[in-house]
């Protein structure tokens, strides 16, 4: 059976900790899309580990962890990061590369510092990981597949073409050095020397993994509204973010995926620029900022300070519906329990109406929160196991958030660690 762990936000919902939980009975966990641009945090018997490429479920010795046609493949990246789980005494991970996927190249990281330089004041706030760079080359057809690492001679007639046209651009527009095609091919052989033991036909294996009746987790980065098509374009991420895509990027019939966990975090966080309706500011933003997450509310790839907000309905619930949820787990709700009021965004005012669906993003820009303020629980819920043993504020507060979404909530996280999780019957199932 197929489940997919997606986001219904802007990312750091808490994807990794509910992967990481979830691949205790998985056989397989894949990665579908996006790259090292976005971490998951994971806290387990071996330590804190931030992932950025590795797919959540690496630390158990029973599963396969696979990276699909869909990922930015860095594979230095990929290479360090399986070291440094390894040097923290993680068993050796057993890993899948798709021959299909295709690789992060030196210069797609260099054009997107460059690209964000020029840019100035209006940049993406991106990562500099080269994602964008590396989808636009993706489907403009000059991007390199693991599988053109194994001819050489194609590979070098590939790499003289495309320095043509990048030079031009790094001379031109951004009056930097050149790239050498020689020293590229270079560079592409060393890859091609790491991932060689790795590389697999993924989407064969995965077919008869699904025929075998093994549990295959398809393992999200960032949420519904960086997704390319119906997130805050354009301040969304390059790759699609969507349960759907699971199948393409990983290469398995859409049909197979039997489950969709959309992980929606009790409150807000945003990175990167882009429209924000319940963002908060000031000594309220710090305040929940150093509660937040595990350890505060900080980029796990940039250590940058993520922008805080209230719970959004509206966003959520779109998030939600675009994901094509079967289930919820709601996340980070142990956060809240210093607060004695909690204000929650229940729609959007523009021009005196109030909006419920979520708009374009033009629409977006000029719409302000209308807040409903719920009673807070005023207690740490951190180690309670069943929802009963939740006090009564608390269950008021995710039933509210239930009825508004309209999608079962069936987990509950009061905590970064994987028994941290509490299940639940819901009325909506
Ligand atoms: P992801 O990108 O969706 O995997 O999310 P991140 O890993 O970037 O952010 C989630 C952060 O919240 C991490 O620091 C997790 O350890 C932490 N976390 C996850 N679930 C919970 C929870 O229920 N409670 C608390 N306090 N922290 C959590």
């Amino acid at each position: 059976m197929v489940k997919a762990i997606v986001g219904a936000n802007w990312g750091d919902e808490g994807k990794g900790k509910i992967t990481d939980m979830m691949a205790k009975t998985s056989d397989i966990i894949v990665r579908f899309q996006g790259g090292a641009n976005a971490g998951h945090t994971i806290v387990n018997k071996y330590g804190k580990f931030a992932l950025h490429t590795l797919p959540s479920g690496v630390f158990y010795d029973h599963t396969t962890s696979i990276i699909g046609n869909g990922v930015a493949l860095n594979i230095p990246l990929l290479f360090n990061e399986i070291k440094s789980i390894v040097d923290r005494g993680v068993p050796a991970p057993k890993v899948l590369v798709s021959d299909r996927a295709q690789i992060v190249m030196p210069y797609h990281v260099i054009f997107d510092e460059y690209e964000e330089e020029r840019l100035g004041k209006a940049s993406f706030g991106s990562t500099k990981s080269g994602i964008s760079p590396f989808y636009s080359d993706k489907y403009a057809k000059i991007g390199i597949q693991v599988q053109e690492l194994f001819d050489e001679e194609q590979l070098k007639l590939k790499l003289a073409s495309i320095c043509v046209t990048k030079n031009v651009i790094l001379k031109h527009l951004y009056n930097k050095p050149e790239l050498n095609p020689d020293e590229l091919f270079t560079t592409l052989m060393e890859y091609k020397e790491m991932v060689a033991p790795y590389v697999c036909d993924v989407s064969a294996y995965l077919w008869n993994a699904i025929k075998e009746g093994k549990n295959i987790l398809l393992e999200g980065q960032l949420g519904s509204l960086k997704d390319p098509d119906h997130g805050i374009y354009p301040m969304v991420t390059s790759s699609s973010t969507l349960a759907g895509y699971g199948a393409i990027g990983a290469g398995i019939p859409p049909y197979e995926i039997k489950q969709i966990v959309t992980v929606v975090k009790a409150y807000s966080s945003a990175v990167g620029a882009g429209a924000f309706v319940s963002e908060i500011f000031g000594e309220e933003a710090d305040e929940l900022r150093k509660r937040g997450g595990d350890g505060g509310e900080y980029g796990a790839t940039t250590g940058r300070p993520r922008r805080m907000g209230w719970f959004d309905i509206v966003a959520s619930r779109y998030g939600c519906r675009i994901q094509g949820t079967t289930d919820v787990a709601f996340t980070v709700l142990d956060v809240l329990g210093y607060l004695e009021k909690i204000p929650v965004c229940v729609g959007y005012e523009i021009n005196g109406d109030v909006l419920t669906e979520f708009p374009t993003t033009h629409l977006l820009k000029k719409v302000k929160p209308v807040l409903k303020v719920l009673d807070g629980w005023s207690c740490d819920i951190g180690g309670i196991t069943t929802y009963d043993g939740l006090p009564e504020n608390c269950r008021k507060y995710i039933e509210f958030v239930e009825e508004k979404l309209g999608f079962p909530i069936t987990m509950i996280s009061n905590g970064p660690k994987r028994e941290d999780i509490i299940f639940r019957e819901s009325k909506l199932k």
